[in-house]
């Protein structure tokens, strides 16, 4: 079984030609990171490496399972993975990352693949995501309920006579909800 630590490829002391690696990615690599996005995991990664003279060729498949927060009640839920990403990795005199040409040098020849990896994983979730109906956290809900229902009364007793006024505060209002909602995240 090999290590994390096989991820992070030293692409100076690469063999030219052929190379393949296999590692997988569990909840000790994802709680880690400590990343808002990405909960735990458990994510098997298949890398193909094709190093010639002037560049090596990178390619990776991951697939398995993440565990992201629910957008409406923040308890955890499941997300199948199964992305694939190719780069180009070339030495040269100062290091750089564009897209998927990656530049390292002499001094600091390593490609940390698990972080490409997670980003990419990360990019392909889908903007919105929240669980099948019925399957959010109860309590979450009732609190979340209770609150917006608070905030209703306190609209009631500062509400402003002219019409006009109303309703665009009402427009302000439910755009305000969705701001919170957003930055729940
Ligand atoms: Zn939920």
């Amino acid at each position: 079984m090999c290590s994390i630590e096989d991820l992070k490829i030293d692409i100076k002391s690469l063999v030219e030609g052929e190379s393949t690696v296999a590692v997988s990615l569990g909840d000790d690599y994802f709680v880690s990171l400590e990343s808002e996005e990405i909960m735990r995991g458990d994510v098997h990664v298949d890398v193909f490496i094709r190093k010639t003279i002037h560049f090596s060729d990178i390619s990776f498949h991951a697939t398995g399972i993440v565990q992201i927060p629910c957008d409406r009640c923040l308890d955890p839920m499941d997300h199948p993975v199964d992305v694939s990403h190719r780069l180009t990795v070339k030495l040269g005199n100062e290091r750089s990352e564009d897209d998927d040409l990656i530049v390292v040098t002499d001094d600091d020849p390593v490609v940390d693949l698990a972080w490409v990896v997670y980003e990419t994983i990360v990019l392909n979730l889908p903007v919105k995501h929240v669980h099948a109906p019925g399957k959010c956290n109860p309590a979450m809900i009732n609190v979340l309920s209770e609150h917006s229902a608070t905030r209703s009364d306190d609209e009631t007793e500062t509400k402003t006579v002219d019409p006009r006024w109303s309703a665009l505060a009402k427009l302000q209002q439910a755009d305000q909800d969705n701001t919170e909602i957003d930055n729940k995240n």
